[in-house]
């Protein structure tokens, strides 16, 4: 595996006997926006809180490696996830309420974090926070902070949660469905900012979504993650127009935006599998029309194509020739 920002390898993450993330190994780079693409439940935002050292304190976690930077930060104390995240490492949700305080006004969140983690003076950190909103493009940037968040749209709040979030100019951005709550308008406004930021930081980008459309606008790297593993991974055009992994075909028949008008919209029949139960054969084996016996192995990720692996029998480069046509035919 090439040496990235952070490299994680053959993360596992268990909650009780449920079994969440089940070995994921991810590699991001800096000036490059990955994602991290499934369906609810499969893991997707738990593996990226786990990369900050967020995950639930129920959770018993461990990865063969974690290396951010240089440093190894499976074997961190909490202080010094502190001193990453906010700082070299931010993250941004779905709903900017849960990150913000509701309580203080928006310019002094955003100077709080430059103080804490820059030792800013208050007037340097207001100065910046104001640069900051008129950068995201935030009208009256002057009058926003002095506004509370509540007094705020949902666009408006996600520019400035993401302004907080770049505040510190960290080396990752972790952004956790960042334009599912909002209008289809806002919601390009929104990714084409995330894409314009990226270019000028060149930071890294870890985008977890569960919409193929955002991912096809944004990433350059995808990996699909299905009932806590990663099915497949590639670079983007690959992934989506060579799609290696019937689950990741399956995904994309499902999305209405990422069909052509005449093509028929399908969900995907059947449910994942109980996590709380060792699996030993495929984890899509129950909903997949290609299954065949031994599928009741579970495959590792294979080789399908240069950059692109998928964890799946038949799409290995070996596999026998007719088995691939029969699948390409499905
Ligand atoms: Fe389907 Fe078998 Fe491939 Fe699993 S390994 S996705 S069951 S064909």
């Amino acid at each position: 595996m090439s040496s990235g920002l952070y490299e994680i390898e053959n993360l596992q993450l268990s909650i009780g006997d449920l079994h969440a993330i089940r070995g994921v190994d991810l590699s991001l780079q800096r000036g490059r926006c990955s994602a991290l693409v499934g369906e609810s439940g499969s893991g997707k935002s738990l593996t990226g809180l786990s990369l900050l050292g967020l995950q639930p304190a129920a959770a018993t976690m461990s990865a063969g490696r974690m290396c951010f930077d240089g440093i190894d930060v499976a074997g961190i104390d909490e202080q010094r996830w502190r001193g990453l995240r906010g700082n070299r490492l931010a993250m941004i949700f779905q709903n900017p309420m849960t990150a913000l305080n509701p309580t203080m006004r928006i310019g002094a969140q955003i100077a709080e974090t430059l103080r804490l983690h820059r030792g800013m003076t208050a007037t340097a950190a207001r100065a910046k926070a104001l640069a900051l909103l008129e950068r995201m493009s935030v009208p009256r940037p002057d009058a926003a902070l002095k506004r509370y968040p509540f007094e705020m749209s949902g666009g408006m709040l996600q520019r400035i949660m993401i302004a907080q979030a770049v505040a510190c100019e960290p080396d990752l951005m972790i952004a956790d469905e960042p334009t599912t709550a909002l209008d289809v308008t806002v919601q390009a406004e929104v990714l084409a900012l995330l894409a314009e930021l990226q270019r000028e930081s060149g930071m890294a980008l870890l985008l977890i979504t569960h919409d193929l459309g955002v991912v096809a606008r944004l990433a350059d790297d995808v990996s699909v993650m299905y009932a806590g593993e990663i099915v497949e991974s590639g670079g983007v055009n690959d992934v989506f127009y060579r799609a290696a992994h019937p689950y990741t075909r399956a995904l994309q028949r499902s999305m209405p935006s990422l069909l052509a008008s005449d093509v028929q919209l399908q969900s995907i029949a059947g449910v994942p599998p109980d996590l709380r139960r060792k699996l030993s054969h495929c984890s899509f084996m129950e909903r997949c029309g290609q299954a065949m016996t031994v599928c009741n192995q579970s495959p590792p990720l294979l080789d399908a194509a240069d950059h692109q692996r998928s964890r799946c029998w038949l799409s290995h480069t070996d596999c026998p020739q007719p088995l691939r046509e029969a699948w390409h035919r499905g």
